[in-house]
């Protein structure tokens, strides 16, 4: 319904040239010839300006000083910390919803749609904060959010959909997406256990589980759940039940994190070994807190003050020595001192503050995936945030499905998992890998065509190997890169505190090199994972590595270089570093030939003719020329010829012809090289 402009304007005590400029001036659109406005924005005139002239006149004003923001910032402030949720008096009775989830932006005429609040109300409360807006005008998520909540709407963000590269990169904050705070609640905290082999993991793990064990009918997984939740003083704590690094390296591969606290295992026996530095390297390259369980206490030979004054060489300083890492006496085999290890984990998991929002869509991780008989593939996953349901559209890394079937740590089947909560979902297309994450999507369509997508990338860049040295100085040249991480692995003891003193002391403007491993031996494949997680070059001095082990990094984009000089090691690092990784010059050898007669000669250009006796000969090459086995100079083929036919190359056997041009001229029975001088880009 369209009103008048001359009855609007008489109503509102203006002329009908006035209310022109007015809706020219607000982007208000209206029929020009018919002179007739939308019976919406003559509502909203009528409404919002008063009756009288001079009430719209101030609005103008009030507009034209351009205060838009500033009143909308003063509005979020009152409305802070209030219960947004609240009806206010200004409900609308033909409210549609109560609360509405939208994404960055909406426009009027959706919000209007979808909320049952007038389009004219809308735009009148935003002009009420000195916004114009017409029925198309897109509104940012929180200027929504805030006038909504005067009409009793609560507005929420809706969560976002990772693109197929968070999936690829396994960016979790990106997946997640913004959350809004009022949103999010306390979760429990996800623990991997670490540390040497031998030292515990595996019993300890065994030990919490089993203290907690509630009897249970078993649901139909036959399989071992690699993730379970205790309860500890009311309050329950997640555990990864895949000890060794591998898994913890694995996960947090390019930002996938799942661990809120790693639990170092030490032996009270054997103290501090090669893989317990190599776990505090991990868990410090994560930021991950550590809490150490010197373990088998049971033992005479048990000798926890040696594991303490060890562990400060590595930077962890016990309490009870001044330091701030918690350190606890155990033995895992008689179960003394879990109850203070569960205790001490609480208290490390309060202070990280860990939230998750369970009322959205889930986001999880995978830990772990099998073949199950008559299930196909199903994985294990922890989820980090939001609800995981029965019957939710999936995606996980390059696999897809619909949550067919859930069972918890138990084996009970389960409707519903929360933060935190480590679950075994059937219904997957396929195993996804460990660290892959999951996310519910709108519907299995998308799911799958975002999985297809993940994986066509995934099966690319697995043909080209990445060239991890090419990105890092690429990130230098841009700035983007800080420290360039490097893992280091030596033949001695000796040799690793002459390199690390010379890589770490390498000056350069912005960057620094830092060791984040380092250990005496062959390569290993964890030293590949540490590299790949970290993105660091991995550095071997008089070191082995074996073929798998190549294959292996060339699969997660890690290089491997292996140095026998250490000046050598120090000024391919440097040149990293001044991303000047200047092209090499390598010599190719093409073949060789001999002058069978010369046709002609004119300066320094020759007509000769030529039988090629091994390799080729090419065009544009350079010959060295020898005579009476001596090299008496070098010249150039410029053309080469067969017969009459213009050729690009001569192949041994046969007889040519070449224009030549050099420093000395040809003669019969000389005897020629040809080579050529190709500019290789040098990678590490
Ligand atoms: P992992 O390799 O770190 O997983 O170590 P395990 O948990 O497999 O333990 C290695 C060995 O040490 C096993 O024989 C365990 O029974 C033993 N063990 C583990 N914890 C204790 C403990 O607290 N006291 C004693 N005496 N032995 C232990």
């Amino acid at each position: 319904m369209s009103v008048k402009l001359k009855d609007l304007a008489t109503k509102l005590d203006s002329s009908v040239e006035e209310l022109q400029k007015l809706l020219r001036e607000w982007d208000f659109t209206y029929d020009e010839k018919k002179l007739t406005v939308d019976s919406d924005i003559a509502e909203l005139l009528e409404d919002e300006l008063g009756t009288t002239k001079s009430s719209v006149e101030k609005l103008a004003e009030q507009m034209n000083e351009n205060l838009e923001r500033d009143i909308i910032k003063k509005q979020r402030k009152k409305t802070a910390g209030k219960d947004t949720s609240k009806k206010t008096s200004g409900a609308d009775k033909n409210l549609k919803v109560e609360v509405l989830e939208i994404g960055d932006a909406i426009s009027v005429k959706e919000l209007a749609e979808k909320t049952g609040v007038s389009a004219a109300k809308i735009i009148g409360e935003l002009m009420k904060n000195g916004i114009l807006a017409n029925i198309n005008q897109l509104l940012d998520y929180d200027t929504v959010a805030v006038m909504m909540s005067d009409f009793g709407v609560q507005i929420k963000r809706k969560s976002s959909e990772g693109s197929a590269d968070d999936f690829l990169s396994k960016d979790i904050d990106a997946i997640i997406g913004e959350e809004d705070s009022d949103d999010l609640s306390d979760r429990p905290a996800i623990i991997t256990v670490m540390g040497h082999v031998d030292h515990g993991k595996t019993k300890l793990l065994d030990t919490i589980r089993n203290a907690d064990v509630v009897s249970g009918e078993s649901g139909g997984i036959t399989q071992h759940i690699a993730a379970y939740q205790v309860t500890r003083k009311g309050k329950k704590i997640t555990f990864l039940d895949t000890p060794g690094h591998e898994a913890f390296t694995e996960m947090r591969s390019r930002g996938a994190k799942v661990t809120d606290i790693a639990i170092l295992v030490v032996s009270a026996t054997e103290g501090v070994k090669p893989t317990t530095i190599e776990a505090i390297n991990h868990a410090k390259e994560a930021g991950v807190p550590i809490v150490v369980a010197i373990n088998k206490m049971d033992l005479p030979e048990a000798n926890p003050e040696k594991v303490k004054s060890e562990l400060v060489e590595f930077g962890l300083q016990s309490e009870d020595w001044g330091g701030d890492t918690i350190m606890v006496p155990i033995s895992a085999l008689k179960g003394e001192g879990i109850d203070q290890l569960l205790d001490m984990i609480l208290v490390v998991s309060e202070m990280q503050e860990l939230k998750a929002n369970p009322n959205r869509k889930a986001v999880a991780t995978v830990v772990e995936t099998h073949m199950e008989p008559g299930l196909g593939a199903v994985a294990t996953v922890v989820v980090n945030t939001g609800t995981l349901k029965v019957g939710d559209p999936l995606i996980a890394g390059d696999a897809y499905g619909k949550v067919k079937a859930m069972w918890d740590d138990k084996g009970d089947r389960k409707k519903s998992a929360g933060p935190a909560t480590p679950v075994v979902i059937a219904g997957l297309s396929k195993t996804p890998q460990a660290g892959d994450i999951v996310q519910v999507m709108d519907s299995e369509k998308n799911a799958r065509e975002q999985a297809v997508q993940v994986e066509a990338v995934r099966r690319d860049d697995a043909l080209n190997a990445k060239n991890i040295v090419g990105d890092l100085v690429r990130q230098i040249q841009s700035g983007e890169l800080k420290v360039l991480k490097v893992v280091l692995k030596t033949d001695t003891k000796g040799s690793f505190e002459a390199i690390k003193q010379s890589l770490e002391g390498i000056k350069h403007e912005e960057v620094m090199v830092k060791v984040i491993h380092s250990g005496v031996g062959d390569i290993t494949e964890s030293d590949v994972m540490m590299a790949s997680a970290s993105n660091a070059l991995l550095l071997g001095f008089h070191v082995g590595v074996s073929q798998a082990i190549e294959r292996s990094a060339e699969q997660r984009g890690v290089d491997i270089k292996i140095y026998k000089i250490i000046y050598k090691m120090i000024e391919d690092i440097t040149r990293i570093l001044s991303g000047l990784l200047e092209p090499e010059e390598v010599v190719v050898e093409h073949g060789t030939a001999k002058v069978k007669e010369v046709f002609f000669t004119k300066k320094s250009m020759q007509i000769v003719g030529l039988k090629v006796e091994t390799g080729k000969l090419v065009k544009g090459a350079t010959l060295r020329v020898f005579r009476n086995d001596e090299q008496i100079g070098e010249g150039t083929i410029q053309t080469l010829k067969r017969v009459d036919k213009d050729v690009d190359e001569m192949k041994a056997g046969n007889d040519c012809g070449i224009q030549y041009t050099g420093q000395v001229l040809l003669e019969n029975g000389d005897k020629l090289e040809c080579y050529e001088i190709e500019m290789r880009e040098r990678s590490l």
